[in-house]
């Protein structure tokens, strides 16, 4: 996993999201990172959960269910 901040990362998700206002996708990224420093879990295996997957897709999961894959070294995680 990539580590990346929160503000760097809403800059890239922006730029590649026209119409989407910046303050709103950091607000709901500190929210999903807060709920996952507080221990939330995947809703489907129960591992902890990628904040960045469940802020944008609506749901708590991790990043083996929510993409099927084991190897997390090409994707974002933020803190
Ligand atoms: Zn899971």
């Amino acid at each position: 996993m990539n580590y990346i901040s929160i503000n760097d990362y809403a800059k890239k998700h922006v730029k590649h999201n026209a119409g989407e206002s910046i303050k709103n996708v950091k607000e709901r990224l500190r929210s999903t990172v807060a709920r996952q420093e507080k221990g939330a879990s995947c809703t489907v295996c129960g591992q902890p959960i990628w904040a960045l997957g469940s802020t944008f897709s609506g749901f708590d999961g991790c990043f083996s269910c929510f993409t099927g894959e084991s190897d997390d070294s090409n994707d974002y995680e933020v803190y």
